[in-house]
């Protein structure tokens, strides 16, 4: 079955065409800037792209050209949209509400905009790329695959607040986790590379622009570092993650800044690109670092003890773990984090081969010492790919 997998963001929108059946990758691209000027990158196979800069005004018109370069005559990988059996879209919240993947109908679409208020710049846009699928392709199933369902499953003392009760109950105030599509892919993948052992620990760091862990028991998210909002936990790469709550009203007294200006500050200025004062890429940072750039280095070093503050946090939530996972951008590429994160953790039994880790391959790795009670892996998260077999599964 051929899936059309679409995450559709306030001005982007990425997409991929994927054989749900056998996981063949068949197209994959990225619409940019919409309503600014625009711009569409296409990959058919590595050595097969195309990048078309054109005016493109709205998203109806950003899908509309990426279902002509799938079935246009020099870029064509498919005769017809009619062989798009089923569209599959990544929805960024699902509150309490979704707990797992489902078919869009009319009263999931009000179920979603009725939860904008947890996702105001994300949801939306999800909803735009369902509606204008089942416009263009009104015969073809949508399925709707939520980044917080994964996360349904942690117990209450994980994701309550400590905050008044009635928060909760009357404004849906609490952890929700976000990740959850990637956390659910790495930590599937993991329990096969422990030989599917039964009551499995894991714990999952997805370090990328934005970053998260998830604590997983028996292949269930118990915690995870994202909260109400994407902006809890890690420090990202322009997220603040956690801070101590009064530096708002600080902030707000400080510098006269109002609710707009604190959200920009803390999603935008802060993280990686804030402490550093360069950029929010990672790679750049390192680079300046080896240049001696001191500033660059306490960013690295602040960004690594975060992640093994959680690592160490879970470890004792779980009884221990069986495998750590490293994922996403800077967790799959970077050895330098992951040598940093796992330095002075052997008392814990995790113990990293710095040879193994150095090593650059594709596809997933083992990259602990042989001594090492807890195994360490590398495993390229598949959000896509989960979100195409699971509307598979729906549609089937
Ligand atoms: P997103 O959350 O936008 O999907 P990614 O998962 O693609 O982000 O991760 C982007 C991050 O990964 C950037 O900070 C980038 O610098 C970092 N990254 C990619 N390759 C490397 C590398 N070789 N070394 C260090 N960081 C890297």
């Amino acid at each position: 079955m051929l899936v059309f997998v679409l995450n559709a963001g306030s001005s982007s929108l990425k997409y991929q065409l994927i054989n749900a059946e056998t996981s063949e990758l068949k197209a994959s691209g990225i619409v940019e800037r919409i309503g600014i000027d625009g711009v569409l990158k296409h990959v058919i196979s590595e050595n097969k792209k195309l990048t078309i800069e054109a005016y493109i005004p709205s998203h109806k018109e950003a899908i509309e050209l990426i279902l002509e370069t799938l079935t246009h005559d020099e870029t064509k990988t498919i005769n017809s949209i009619d062989e798009i059996q089923a569209v599959g879209h990544r929805v960024a919240h699902g509150g309490e509400y979704f707990k797992e993947s489902t078919l869009v109908t009319d009263k999931v679409i009000k179920k979603i905009e009725e939860l904008i208020p947890l996702a105001p710049l994300h949801n939306p846009a999800n909803i735009l790329g369902m509606k204008i699928c089942m416009e263009l392709m009104p015969n073809v199933p949508n399925v709707a695959v939520f980044d917080t369902a994964f996360h349904q499953t942690m117990p209450e003392i994980h994701f309550l607040f400590p905050v008044p009760h009635e928060d909760y109950t009357e404004h849906h105030l609490r952890k929700y986790g976000f990740h959850g599509t990637s956390h659910n892919y790495v930590s599937k993948e993991a329990i096969k590379l422990l030989n599917n052992k039964k009551d499995s620990k894991i714990i999952v760091c997805h370090l990328g622009n934005g970053s998260s862990i998830c604590a997983v028991r028996d292949g269930k998210s118990i915690n995870t570092t994202m909260g109400l909002t994407p902006l809890g936990g890690l420090m990202m790469g322009t997220r603040s993650g956690d801070i101590d709550p009064g530096i708002i009203p600080y902030l707000m007294d400080k510098k006269g800044m109002d609710t707009h200006q604190i959200i920009d500050y803390l999603n935008k200025k802060s993280g990686i690109l804030g402490v550093s004062g360069i950029s929010s890429d990672l790679r750049e940072i390192i680079g300046a670092a080896n240049d001696g750039d001191q500033r660059a280095q306490v960013t690295i070093d602040m960004m690594c003890n975060r992640v093994k503050k959680y690592i160490c946090s879970y470890s004792g939530l779980l009884g221990g773990a069986d495998a750590i996972c490293f994922t996403a951008g800077i967790g799959e590429n970077s050895d330098l984090i992951r040598e940093k994160v796992c330095e002075n953790l052997d008392f814990m039994g995790i113990e990293l081969d710095k040879e193994k880790n150095q090593i650059r391959t594709h596809g997933n790795r083992e990259i602990n010492k042989p001594t090492s009670k807890t195994k360490i892996f590398v495993i390229p998260t598949n959000e896509e790919l989960v979100i195409a077999r699971d509307t598979y599964n729906l549609v089937k």
